[in-house]
């Protein structure tokens, strides 16, 4: 999942206005900034078909650290400690509670790889929307969208929505194969989802800047 994780930055903006876009955006994308680096330092594993662009065909082999509820959100408190420090305890929670809405909403999309403890024999979950992958299509960009005219400022709703689907139109191979063979290599496709979340919280930043 890509865009859908700013739609819930985009209602946390709402519900808190005090609280800078900025740390809300980095938030909802923590496990997935977290992730790339993991994967290229072989802390984590990730598994790439040459055969298939689609996310079903990704084989998240062990992402522990990144990508567990419990482990996840505890590594999510060391920032969200400095930034209860620096900017304000609202914050700092936020920031978490930001994180772990990823792993609640990567557990949608994803196929029964999420580990919840991220310690040994653990309990993996996911309810697979990524099997079916021209409805996951249609069920992000429906959520984004839907989120976005409710929660975002009515001035930012066009520009918004345009970050968005261009976001999920550069997105759409890994949803409806026009390729056939993958594009990417492991290292490659960690590489282009740590600079597509940096890409997509400067730009949405920048908008929510302008307010
Ligand atoms: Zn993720």
């Amino acid at each position: 999942m890509f865009i859908g994780h700013f739609a819930v930055a985009y209602l946390l903006i709402a519900l808190f206005p005090t609280v800078p876009p900025l740390v809300i955006l980095f938030g909802v994308s923590f496990p997935d900034l977290l992730w790339p680096v993991l994967i290229l330092t072989g802390r984590e594993t990730v598994t790439v078909s040459p055969d298939s662009p689609l996310q079903n065909a990704i084989g998240f082999t062990s992402y522990p650290y990144s990508h567990s509820l419990v482990t996840g959100t505890l590594i999510a408190a060391i920032p969200g400690l400095a930034i209860a420090y620096f900017v304000s305890p609202l914050a700092g929670v936020v920031f978490v509670a930001a994180s772990a809405s990823h792993w609640l909403l990567d557990v949608v999309t994803h196929r029964k790889d999420l580990p919840v403890l991220g310690t040994g024999n653990d309990t993996k979950v996911g309810l697979g929307l990524w099997n079916y992958p021209r409805r996951a299509f249609v069920i992000e960009l429906i959520f984004y969208v839907g989120v976005t005219v409710l929660a975002v400022p009515p001035a930012l709703v066009v520009p918004l929505l345009a970050l968005g689907l261009a976001f999920h139109l550069i997105n759409a191979n890994s949803f409806l194969g026009f390729s056939k063979k993958n594009p990417f290599t492991a290292r490659g496709y960690a590489v282009a989802a740590l600079l597509g979340f940096l890409a997509f919280i400067g730009i949405a930043a920048w908008i929510f800047g302008g307010m």
